[in-house]
């Protein structure tokens, strides 16, 4: 199998990838640009690890963003190994989102528990894995430990993954996207839901490649009547936004769900008032909860 490990920069990725793969390595460019690539084997010495750059978004606007988006269109990895750093879960879950939503399995490596734990972030790893629907292996990268684990869940033979719908983006974006996957011819391996959403928050490799099936006049017309239709009805300011704000939302749901505590003060108070509103709706009234 080859598996592909993913992550925003810093996260650990390098720190992993050194612990997950034995001596075997191959080392080059990307075809193309000169941005680093490394494959290594796992120590199973079946599986191949692919080293992709730290990213904070599929969209290109970087190189490293590029070959990402591109690797994503044309290479065709079995796994995808995620990488998070378990300190800055609000910020890495956005990357996380688009990476579940291509639709492949995944995995994904809690790093820096370390690092969480000391500044008083206590994830429940369950939680999170049921949030997002896949396993969550706790590791601290820099010293390895969880790394055994990790590597044993990715190359797992039963490992099934069945593709779901994350986040309801509200029925313009659902409209957009369904009616751009009847565009779609059915011979498309990748995720046609994942090809909309990217094309709609703007990623011009996946306009590219979306030109192969259909018109331009017909992509950019859908783009432009929802547009209107988020800007009128959801007061958006445009598509991208409105979709990040969407998945900000989703994140903040997963956070309160799943960070079971939090020394900084300012958090755990808005997640106890999130929650009361939540239990508000819920019918249960405020003071029972202040007891
Ligand atoms: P990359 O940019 O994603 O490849 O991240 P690196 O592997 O280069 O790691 C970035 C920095 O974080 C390095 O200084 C690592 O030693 C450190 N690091 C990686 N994993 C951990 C971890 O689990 N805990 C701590 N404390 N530091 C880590
Ligand atoms: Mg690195």
């Amino acid at each position: 199998m080859e598996i592909a490990l993913l992550g925003n920069p810093n996260t650990g990725k390098t720190s992993l990838f050194n612990h997950l793969t034995g001596s075997y390595e191959y080392v080059g460019n990307w075809s193309g640009v000169t941005v680093e690539k490394k494959v290594g084997q796992f120590k199973n010495k079946k599986d191949l690890l692919i080293d992709l750059p730290g990213i904070y978004t599929v969209s290109p606007l970087s190189k490293d963003e590029a070959v990402v988006s591109h690797f994503f269109l044309h290479d065709h990895a079995d796994r995808l190994l995620n990488i998070l750093d378990a300190s800055q879960l609000k910020r890495n879950l956005h990357l996380t989102i688009q990476i579940l939503e291509y639709g492949k399995p995944v995995v994904i490596g809690l790093n820096m528990m370390d690092v969480a734990k000391n500044r008083g972030i206590e994830v429940d790893v369950n939680k999170l894995s049921a949030y997002m629907g896949v396993p969550v292996v706790p590791i601290i990268a820099r010293s390895g430990e969880g790394c055994d684990e990790l590597a044993q869940t990715i190359t797992s033979q039963q490992y099934s993954y069945s593709e779901k719908n994350l986040i309801y983006y509200g029925r313009e974006i659902e409209e957009a996207v369904l009616k751009l996957e009847n565009l779609l011819p059915h011979s498309i391996t990748l995720s046609c839901r994942w090809l909309s959403l990217q094309f709609l928050e703007g990623n011009q490799s996946i306009k590219s490649y979306l030109l192969n099936f259909i018109e331009v006049d017909v992509l950019n017309n859908l783009v432009l009547e929802l547009e209107e239709k988020l800007k009128d009805e959801r007061n958006a300011k445009s598509i991208d936004q409105y979709i990040y704000n969407k998945r900000s939302e989703f994140i903040h749901k997963v956070l309160v769900g799943s960070i079971v505590n939090s020394n900084d003060q300012k958090v755990t108070f808005t997640d106890k008032v999130d929650r009361m509103v939540t239990n508000q709706f819920l019918g249960i009234p405020i003071f029972l909860l202040l007891l």
